[in-house]
């Protein structure tokens, strides 16, 4: 057993994994750092079902629609390392961008159709393209058995299942679920940079979630969506969107017999806030391959 390595380029890491773990399960865990018990969630599952693990680090400048969201982007590095290191099988990537996006660029592009078009992909225009690309190159630099990402990004995790069949690299895709704070708040980094009060105020999110959880049998999905934006204005949030959509094509569904999904965004001491709650009894991962 190996010892915590760190890598800052790939040629490296591809080195590292051809002498050690050739022909072995290698697990990869993209995350753009600020690391919380979320993101160590999939690290200790991937660790569980794989010889070796990579966590990358990159805040990837594609994805942000803006700038100062970006600059402003929490950057905990030796922090990160640190919760880490307790970890035997895995390394940390920590890559430059040329290096993530080489020239020429493998990435061909992929035309996402409707989810670019709706929730995430309505209010935050080029976004999901950004993750389609980064985590394409990822895919295509570290070539892993399976990936690892968090539901609490579902329609994300919508895109880069589309993404990995179009372009045909056929890694195996692990959704995991959303780790909350003993309150119910999804863990986010963006979390960091809420005052106590607004950490207070987030828990309308959660609670609006649970009341739709709770009524989905009592009303239609557009009535549901109505009354839970009634719940949601009680509180002190500004709403985006609140919607329920299909889990995988994230259309709107007629009934909820379909595999669904209330997805909320909402601003909170101008942090931009996601979280969504599955309307299934069981959290299921095959169910929305
Ligand atoms: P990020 O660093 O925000 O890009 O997130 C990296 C990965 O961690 C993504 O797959 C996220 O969906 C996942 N993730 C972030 N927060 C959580 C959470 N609270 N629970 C589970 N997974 C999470």
């Amino acid at each position: 057993m190996e010892t915590f390595r760190t890598f800052d380029d790939f040629d490296d890491l591809k080195t590292h994994v051809e002498e050690f773990y050739s022909g072995r399960k290698i697990g990869l865990v993209p995350t753009m750092g600020a690391l919380h018990i979320g993101h160590i969630s999939l690290v200790e599952r991937a660790s569980k079902e794989n010889d070796f693990v990579i966590v990358t680090i990159f805040v990837n400048p594609k994805q942000f629609n803006n700038k100062s969201d970006l600059s402003s982007y929490p950057r905990t590095i030796e922090r990160d390392k640190a919760l880490l290191n307790q970890f035997t099988n895995v390394a940390i990537c920590i890559p430059k961008e040329n290096s993530v996006y080489p020239e020429p660029d493998p990435y061909l592009g992929v035309d996402l159709g409707h989810l670019d078009e709706v929730l995430e992909g309505c209010y935050r225009p080029g976004h999901f393209q950004g993750v389609s690309h980064v985590v394409h190159n990822l895919f295509y630099l570290t070539n892993p058995s399976s990936a690892y990402f968090g539901l609490k990004d579902i329609q994300q995790f919508a895109v880069i299942k589309k993404m990995n069949e179009i372009t045909g690299l056929n890694i195996e895709l692990i959704g995991c679920p959303t780790i909350r704070s003993k309150e119910g708040l999804a863990l986010s980094s963006r979390n960091e940079k809420l005052s106590n009060e607004g950490l207070r105020q987030s828990l309308i999110i959660i609670k609006t979630l649970r009341f739709v959880e709770e009524n989905k049998t009592q009303y239609s999905p557009d009535d549901l969506k109505n009354k839970a934006i009634e719940f949601f204005q009680e509180g002190n949030l500004k709403l985006e969107y609140l919607d329920i959509v299909n889990a995988k094509t994230f259309k709107q569904i007629r009934n909820f017999e379909e595999p669904s999904v209330c997805c909320i965004a909402a601003y909170c001491e101008n942090i931009r806030l996601i979280d969504n709650v599955l309307l299934e009894s069981v959290l299921d991962n095959e169910k929305l391959k």
